[in-house]
């Protein structure tokens, strides 16, 4: 296999290649007018990335992980009480959680989307908590800590189910911030309110990242929370500043987690592309989908629910056989993921806390079986083609030894 041969699993090259002049510009602009931390470049990045989202209002910061952690502060997390995620997620959405002070509890995911199972957290609920009378808020029996927040994933850039997360978050007063980190431009088809509404927009608050292999990504380390909420957009420019609304009058202890101007002008450089980007991601789905058709669907392909427009942020399939099917395709000069192999509940890192959630099947057994193929904007039809023969012929090889 030739290095020409291969296939990334991830072309962050080509894109910028594209951008370089304008790309480079923005350094040269930096560098003449020594505009490096915040200023006229960040915030009219936090404009127009807030139009995108159909919000009023974008706060850049430093990472994704400070995005969702500045957000449930803002939208009043205190300390020693749990926030409700799923188990199927990357670990920052947890590690915000803990470092707002709260615990992370957890619901099952659904089969078919890998997103939070909105039945599952009713049952949570209401059969697993009690009601806390003063708040209406639930108490978890298992911890007994009071639950302030629900945190849907929208993992893979499809959005979770928000007409059912955001009504029983209204029925028991809890505050809900999206992690929207790998779905920036994805839309949801509320059948409440009879209209498509963007992901970014349904929660008191939600969390970007613009980490480089993202669908927006910067050329280094972003993130942003949009929100409508007036009060959490001016706390969350004040946790990201030293708690200073105003220089040195710091009216409480904030973190460091500002958005660098070089990195929100790169980010406005790429940002009036994403959505070609992403339409150019569904399409390689639609693409991939009705390979594998033809191909006699060897593996399980990603479903899209009617009120669902995923912006394909990864392109996830299942099969039993998943890790042969990795070493198959690697033999090929294939390149894939695993998004995530190990649920959070049964990491190292939760040990101490894993008898307080139990089992989560529905991840768990997924977890041994997802697989992550090529998927990104400038990937090849011819490209495309060779992932799904290769898949076929692997199927045909496991056939012949189980004949
Ligand atoms: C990438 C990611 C984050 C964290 O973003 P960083 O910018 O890397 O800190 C949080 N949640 C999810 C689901 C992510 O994919």
């Amino acid at each position: 296999m030739t290095q020409e041969n291969k296939i990334p699993f991830l072309d962050l090259i080509t894109p910028h290649l594209e951008l370089e002049e304008e790309l480079v510009s923005v350094f040269r602009q930096a560098l003449t007018k020594a505009a490096f931390v915040g200023g006229a470049a960040v915030e009219n990045f936090e404009r127009n990335f807030a139009g995108l989202c159909e919000v009023e209002y974008c706060i850049g910061l430093n990472s994704g992980t400070d995005a969702v952690r500045f957000a449930l502060m803002a939208a009043g997390v205190q300390a020693g009480e749990s926030v409700i995620t799923v188990p199927n997620t990357f670990i920052a959405t947890t590690e915000a959680i803990s470092q707002a002070g709260a615990l992370p509890e957890f619901v099952d995911i659904e089969e078919q989307t890998y997103n939070m199972n909105p039945e599952k957290l009713r049952e949570y609920l209401q059969t697993a908590c009690d009601t806390d009378q003063k708040t209406g808020r639930p108490i978890s029996r298992r911890t007994g800590r009071t639950i302030s927040a629900i945190v849907p994933v929208h993992l893979y850039g499809q959005p979770a189910d928000m007409d059912a997360i955001l009504q029983l978050a209204q029925a028991h007063n809890l505050a809900v911030v999206e992690d929207a980190c790998q779905a920036h431009g994805a839309e949801y088809f509320s059948r409440k309110l009879g209209r498509w509404r963007k992901v970014g927009s349904m929660g008191q608050a939600a969390a970007f990242s613009f980490y480089p292999g993202k669908n927006l990504g910067a050329c280094g380390e972003a993130g942003a929370v949009t929100t409508n909420d007036a009060g959490v957009a001016q706390k969350i420019r004040m946790l990201r500043d030293h708690g200073q609304a105003k220089k040195y009058f710091h009216d409480m202890e904030g973190y460091n987690g500002r958005l660098d101007a070089i990195q929100a002008g790169l980010l406005q450089v790429k940002l009036p592309h994403l959505t070609k980007w992403n339409q150019q991601r569904r399409e390689r789905a639609a693409k991939y989908n009705r390979l594998f058709e033809k191909a006699g669907n060897t593996v399980i392909t990603p479903f899209e629910p009617s009120w669902s427009r995923g912006v394909y942020h990864l392109y996830v399939v299942r099969t039993k056989d998943r890790n042969e099917l990795i070493a198959f395709l690697n033999e090929r000069g294939i390149g894939t993921g695993i998004h995530y192999p190990i649920p959070l509940h049964l990491q190292k890192a939760y040990a101490s806390v894993r008898n307080v959630w139990g089992h989560l099947p529905v991840t768990e057994k997924v977890a041994g079986e997802i697989l992550s193929l090529p998927m990104f904007p400038h990937l090849s039809v011819e490209v495309q083609v060779r992932v799904v023969e290769a898949c076929a012929d692997f199927a045909r090889t496991t056939d012949e030894v189980t004949v």
